[in-house]
């Protein structure tokens, strides 16, 4: 049996340097279930350091999170990663680490908090999470594929880290699974004006760095779950599932 669940899969935490500290873990969970989402990923700027604690917060209160990242390519590129698991999710955290250089500067970017699910704050991440990595966007794919997760391609209709802007077309031999459209134009008028992505599935998402921006674009999906496994049936257009919006 088929249902729909509302999703909105690219929210920033607090360890985010241009994300609100209101934006903790069990205050994203609520939000979210205070607006009738259904499903949520956590995607901080190239860490999932975040993601265990709202995972567990989203167990407890009834809401699935899926750990994820929005990696910046070497290209600067931002594309999001999505687990089904957290352990996946940090062996590709481990992979971006290794490849992200320099060091935040919290008074230039902004602090970088780790927190938990009770609202306290557990640490700092001293690393350039705003920068971008030395991976390239196929690096980012394969790794992301080989560790059973998918790439969404974000905001691909913005001037900044947009892949279409970036590279002035998305090459047909990356193997994305879907584009991000932002919140600023909705799907119908993106396939229209937007060249080349009329063969990919699209979704919006709010990116979400402040609690009240939660949900201001999500996507409907028809799954049978609330799992990457349906998300991704449903991105290849499969077994009945789609997206509805
Ligand atoms: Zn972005
Ligand atoms: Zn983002």
């Amino acid at each position: 049996m088929l249902k729909e669940f509302r999703a909105d899969l690219h929210i920033h935490s607090c360890l985010s340097p241009c994300s609100d500290w209101d934006m903790s873990p069990r205050k994203i969970v609520q939000k979210s279930l205070e607006i009738g989402l259904d499903l949520i990923a956590l995607c901080d700027h190239n860490s999932a350091e975040n993601a265990g604690a709202t995972m567990r917060e989203g167990d407890k209160r009834g809401l699935p999170v899926l750990p994820g990242m929005e990696i910046c390519s070497r290209e600067e590129v931002h594309i999001l990663a999505l687990f089904d698991e957290l352990d996946p999710a940090l062996e590709m955290q481990a992979h971006v680490y290794a490849n992200l250089p320099g060091e935040n500067n919290s008074k230039v970017f902004g602090c970088q908090v780790v927190a938990n699910e009770d609202d306290e704050v557990i640490g700092e991440n001293p690393r350039l999470l705003i920068g971008a990595t030395r991976l390239s966007l196929y690096d980012i794919v394969d790794k992301t594929h080989m560790l059973g997760g998918i790439n969404i391609s974000c905001h691909v209709d913005r001037p900044s880290y947009g892949i279409i802007n970036q590279l002035g077309f998305i090459p047909g031999d990356l193997n994305l699974d879907a584009l991000e459209v932002s919140y600023r134009i909705d799907l119908a008028q993106a396939a229209q004006e937007i060249p080349g992505i009329g063969s990919y599935s699209c979704v919006t998402a709010s990116d979400a760095h402040y609690l009240d921006d939660i949900g201001r674009a999500c996507s409907v999906f028809e799954l049978a779950a609330p799992t990457l496994a349906e998300i991704r049936l449903a991105l290849a257009r499969k077994e009945g599932r789609r997206i509805l919006v």
